[in-house]
């Protein structure tokens, strides 16, 4: 009898030390997801030389390998993220760091913003213009600061004290950049071109994070701050719904908080992450001529990718297999 009581209470235990082993590595073990975005807005099929457009492919792929390698071995979605825009600014083909367009007066003047959806702590920098990686000095206020947004000299001191790499703002002159600038100056189109970079994960620990960076938009007044670094308008994620990264005209989607307002819709009212991305990009944005799109990952891993100009330049990759880059519209995900 008393063997048997024995043996019981040594089968429950095992049992229930095993279960509760399960439910851990159901915890750790997850789905991911990662999306990402090098800009939205009029790009013609038909003046993109199939070796230009081969170029963006081949760096959006990159990029999002070197996410998705992060996400498949267990490392977070702000690793993920940080890595995939880190990325994107070192490359002179996007409006980021390296390759960010140039404000009225030809000065780069770049923007970022990163935010971690498990604890909805953020951070964003705005008008910088000596951090080497915008992206890496957003993070650090987010971690190392009791702030959300540091801008201009303030940011820079900060950067260089938390041994960020500073560069003379002559790093970020591209030739293309400065055709743009001249030809906006020419035409006094203010602000006609933008871009911008940004990605949105969900790790195996369910958590979400998103970040955005920028150089805003060409011939931008001096001093102007678009979207990419406010939090609610460009970036935003909270695990509770989504996380989001936004590309488009800024001055919009400040006003219209598009990306707080997309989780927003999630939430109260109960929308798909598809149903909201649609309901805000292709109809109100849309009405009000706003251009633009948007990238995004809810918690269950379900992403959208939307815009309303003839191009996104975006990539997606899942850990069930699910990949691809794209440019233009003729791809329906
Ligand atoms: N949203 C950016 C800004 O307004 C530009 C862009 O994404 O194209 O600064």
């Amino acid at each position: 009898m008393k063997k048997t009581l024995l043996l019981l209470i040594l089968t429950l235990f095992v049992f229930s030390a095993c279960s509760q082993l399960g439910n851990k590595s159901k915890k750790t073990i997850g789905k991911y997801t990662l999306v990402i975005h090098g800009g939205a807005g009029y790009i013609d099929k038909n003046n993109m030389p199939d070796s230009i457009a081969r170029k963006y492919k081949d760096k959006l792929q990159q990029v999002l390998d070197s996410g998705t390698y992060i996400l498949k071995n267990g490392g977070t979605a702000l690793d993920a993220v940080t890595k995939c825009i880190t990325m994107m600014e070192n490359s002179p083909l996007f409006n980021a760091g390296k390759g960010a367009v140039f404000n009225a007066e030809g000065i780069n003047e770049m923007d970022a913003s990163i935010m971690d959806g498990s604890n909805l702590m953020a951070g964003a920098v705005a008008n910088v213009h000596t951090i080497k990686n915008p992206i890496l000095a957003a993070r650090a206020v987010m971690e190392h600061t009791p702030h959300v947004l540091l801008i201009t000299k303030g940011a820079e001191d900060f950067a260089k004290n938390q041994g960020l790499e500073i560069v003379d703002p002559s790093y970020f002159f591209t030739e293309s950049r400065w055709k743009s600038y001249v030809r906006v100056k020419e035409q006094k189109e203010q602000g006609e071109k933008h871009g911008t970079v940004g990605a949105a994960a969900l790790d195996r620990h369910g958590n979400l994070a998103a970040g955005t960076s920028t150089g805003g938009m060409t011939y931008k007044m001096p001093g102007r701050v678009g979207d990419s670094p406010i939090i609610g308008a460009g970036t935003y994620a909270d695990n509770a719904s989504c996380a989001v990264s936004c590309t488009g005209h800024g001055e919009f989607f400040i006003r219209d908080v598009v990306a707080y307002d997309i989780g927003a819709l999630m939430k109260y009212n109960q929308l798909s992450l598809k149903e909201a991305a649609n309901y805000i990009v292709l109809d109100k944005l849309k009405k009000q001529k706003a251009d633009g799109g948007i990238i995004a990952v809810d918690r269950f891993g379900n992403f959208a990718l939307t815009f309303n100009t003839s191009g996104m330049f975006r990539g997606f990759a899942t850990s069930d297999g699910f990949h691809g880059v794209y440019i233009f519209k003729d791809h329906k995900e």
